[in-house]
């Protein structure tokens, strides 16, 4: 078995503790690795790592275009790797092999961008209401940043973080999900030999409450920058306060994907089916609610239950695999609860709802790609995030109620709208409460644009030019350049 050590202060190194612990491939349902398991003081020697480097290493001198440089290299390098990197995710994950490769060799794209913006961070000169001051803003990066995790998308959501991080001029923690660091780890293999000082980024691996707790609550570390359940998100916003660390959120979804009758029917079932069944199910994003206007429900249903009974499921690392395990066992047996609690419910199932049972999904942990109609919105199936291959069909009359149930939720992570009405496609993009709305597509993100959550579903953005400003804060330094001295007991 593969062993993976802790990344501090630019070494790898073992747990202090001396313990490890198993890494599984979903696809097997067998270890293939150990990890380090981490405890508070591996989170010391990171934390006093990044914070002497934030503090008196070499990068505290980087100017920003180097720092930028940095970035792009890293960004080349994990260009160069991306095979590699997307088969480690492939075996500790069990993502496809298909998104994986896509996804590898998108995310340089955050280096370059984020490395780009580096040395566009400028301040301002505010043109006072005084006579005699000269006032200016300026940027500072916030310190060192604790990045964690979730297991649905490792690197990925390590980068949207990492990137803007580091083109900000913080130091990082990282501490990635217990059930897939590995693919961290490699990508820390790369920053040697990107140029990044000792210290800059550490990575210590370990379960939530020995690692992430002591993190959360260490009070040199500036911001927490968390991915992962509203439910530990929840807790660590309460933590953070008590250092008053500043927060960003992604936290889950139940988005509402919405079909209306004048729609293109082709594409709202490819739309429908991949923001549910893509990835398993196992994204914070999946359009888990399929909200069909009433007059074509039946007909689109059908559609919808013929394409999700043709789905291939498989070896993931199969580039025609199109469906993969459960990430987790943990998950796996979610899924299958909340299949049961939807049946307990009253929905009908149309397609799927047991384990997989083709030879080709092993012993892996499969569930088939599931479907439910007659599902009513206050049904814990439409709102309870199962983050699995489960889709709820509810039916809706019109507009307006169409607004409603989607709106009926805790979250408010993204939404879709199917429609060749642009005058509807407007309105619903106004009265969604959701930080994303896709119309007459689904699942689209990018570095450039904005992503995050409405209410629960998260505080705060990641991605686009503007969220750099989450990893920054604002000093405004006053001058006096001939301002008369008044009476002291006054404020200016
Ligand atoms: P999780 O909340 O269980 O764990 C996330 C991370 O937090 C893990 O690294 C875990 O070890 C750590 N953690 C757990 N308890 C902690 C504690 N007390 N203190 C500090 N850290 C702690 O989430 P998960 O099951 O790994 O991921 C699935 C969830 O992530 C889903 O709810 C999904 O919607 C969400 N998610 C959101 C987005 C988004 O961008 N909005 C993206 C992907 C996943």
């Amino acid at each position: 078995m593969e062993k993976y050590q802790h990344y501090i202060d630019g070494a790898f190194v073992d747990p202090s503790s001396g313990r490890w612990f198993e890494t599984f491939n979903p696809y097997t349902g067998k270890p293939w690795a150990e990890m380090a398991r981490g405890d508070a003081i591996d989170v010391e020697r990171a934390v006093a790592a990044a914070h002497c480097a934030f503090e008196s290493g070499p990068w505290k001198t980087t100017t920003a275009s180097e720092r930028g440089a940095l970035l792009r290299r890293i960004g080349d390098l994990v260009a160069r790797d991306a095979e590699k990197l997307a088969a480690i995710e492939v075996r500790d994950n069990g993502k496809l092999m298909a998104e994986m490769l896509a996804q590898v060799r998108y995310i340089p794209q955050w280096y370059y961008y984020y490395g780009g913006l580096a040395d566009k961070i400028e301040g301002s000169v505010i043109p006072l209401d005084k006579r005699g001051y000269l006032n200016y803003t300026k940027y500072e990066p916030l310190g060192v940043v604790a990045i964690i995790t979730p297991w649905n998308s490792p690197l990925m959501l390590t980068t949207w973080k990492l990137a803007p991080a580091l083109a900000a001029g913080n130091t990082a923690v990282i501490k990635p999900s217990e059930f897939t660091s590995a693919s961290a780890l490699e990508f820390a293999k790369l920053l040697d030999e990107a140029g990044v000082p000792p210290g800059v980024v550490n990575i210590v691996t370990g379960f939530g409450g020995e690692v992430g707790t002591p993190l959360i609550e260490h009070d040199k570390v500036a911001k927490v920058a968390f991915t992962g359940s509203d439910a530990t998100g929840k807790k660590i916003y309460a933590a953070a306060a008590q250092t008053m660390k500043h927060v960003t959120m992604e936290l889950g979804g139940k988005s509402p994907n919405i079909v209306f009758a004048d729609a293109d029917l082709d594409d709202a079932v490819n739309g429908a089916i991949s923001g549910i069944f893509a990835a398993t199910g196992q994204t914070c994003l999946a359009g888990s609610r399929l909200l069909v206007e009433d007059s074509i429900h039946d007909d689109f249903l059908d559609r919808l239950v013929t394409r999700a009974k043709t789905a291939r499921m498989g070896d993931p690392a199969s580039l025609d695999t199109q469906v993969g395990p459960m990430t987790t066992l943990p998950q796996y047996q979610k899924v299958l609860d909340y299949i049961a609690i939807a049946l307990g419910e009253g929905a009908t199932l149309v397609a799927g709802g047991k384990p997989a049972e083709q030879p080709e999904c092993g012993d892996g942990w499969f569930v088939e790609p599931t479907i439910f109609k007659d599902v009513k919105n206050d049904m814990r199936i439409a709102q309870e995030e199962v983050f699995g291959p489960v889709l709820s069909v509810i039916r809706f009359k019109d507009e307006d109620d169409a607004v409603r149930i989607a709106n009926e939720t805790i979250y408010g992570l993204a939404a879709g709208v199917w429609t060749r009405d642009i005058g509807r496609a407007i309105r619903m993009t106004e009265a969604l409460h959701a930080g994303t709305v896709w119309v007459n597509t689904y699942r689209a993100t990018s570095f450039m644009s904005p992503f995050g959550g409405y209410r629960q579903s998260g505080i705060g953005r990641e991605n686009g030019a503007e969220m750099i400003k989450e990893y920054l804060q604002t000093k405004s330094v006053w001058m006096n350049f001939g301002a008369p001295s008044t009476n002291p007991f006054v404020q200016r």
